[in-house]
């Protein structure tokens, strides 16, 4: 009975590390990555959709077209070697209070019309949009998943272990452990890590849009600011503003050339001028 059980724990993580295993993150991080790309995909597009059936969306047009506007220019400059092209990208706006946005594998973005609201103008939107679509294209979900499969199956050894002193039933759970961790992972907090790597992919995406760098420091500022009894929905996801505000600061030299080059080049999103007022 025992080996059985260990036979098919086996198997699951076999048949995982098959698909993938580790890999190397875009700012040359190792990390392990155990679901497909295709498996991510259609988990983040499942979740996307039952988020659209169980929330309220904006169906002002200027606010769509606002957000979209600045969304567009963002994915506009996603490197093709990550697989998504521009259409690929689906975006929805929020009409909810917090002050949130994500995007999740499969190309969905979310923005919250409470966003809108700290953001103050094009680019500090961009940024926001800027560093989720970074986590997507970074698979730092694939990442916190599998690090938590691999948690969850050291639990789950660990109790198989003691097999011979619980019943089956209980076995069974530490079994079904692996694949509830699947399911759960994905909209749980990045690590200070993951939010690094977004911070500064999505930093150079904006700046490559024309988005101007330095405004992402700006809307950090403001967001730590309202933090306190309330803190904004984004920092329950996105901790450690502190670290995070003085990062973007020291990247801005970096960047600035980037943007200028872009804005030569004649990429100077006007998004603002949909803004509602
Ligand atoms: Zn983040």
């Amino acid at each position: 009975m025992l080996a059985g059980v260990f036979g098919r724990l086996g198997a699951v993580l076999g048949v995982s590390l098959a698909v993938a295993g580790c890999a190397v993150s875009p700012t040359g991080e190792r990390t392990l990555l155990l679901n497909s790309p295709a498996q991510m995909n259609a988990m983040g597009t499942q979740s996307f959709e039952q988020m659209k059936a169980q929330l309220t969306i904006e169906q002002d047009a200027q606010t769509n077209r606002y957000v979209q506007c600045v969304a567009d220019a963002i994915v506009m400059q996603v490197p093709r070697e990550y697989g998504y092209a521009p259409q690929d990208w689906e975006l929805v706006v929020f009409k909810d209070d917090a002050v949130n946005a994500f995007a999740l594998p499969g190309g969905k973005i979310g923005v919250y019309t409470g966003m809108l609201k700290v953001a103050g103008n094009q680019h500090q939107l961009a940024s926001v949009i800027g560093h989720e679509v970074s986590h997507v294209l970074a698979q730092h979900g694939n990442a916190r998943m599998s690090q938590q499969m691999v948690t969850q199956l050291g639990m789950a050894a660990a109790t198989l272990a003691l097999a011979d002193r619980v019943d089956s039933n209980t076995q069974k759970a530490a079994v079904m452990a692996l694949g509830l961790g699947a399911q759960y992972g994905i909209l749980l907090p990045y690590s200070r890590k993951h939010e690094s790597e977004a911070d500064t992919l999505g930093q150079g995406l904006m700046a490559q849009a024309g988005f101007d760098p330095r405004e992402a420091v700006t809307l950090w500022q403001t967001m730590a600011q309202k933090g306190g009894a309330t803190p904004p929905e984004l920092l329950s996801t996105h901790p450690a503003p502190s670290t995070r505000i003085h990062q973007l600061d020291a990247q801005v030299q970096r960047y600035m050339p980037v943007y200028q080059q872009a804005r030569v080049e004649g990429r100077r999103p006007d998004c603002d001028r949909l803004k509602p007022r």
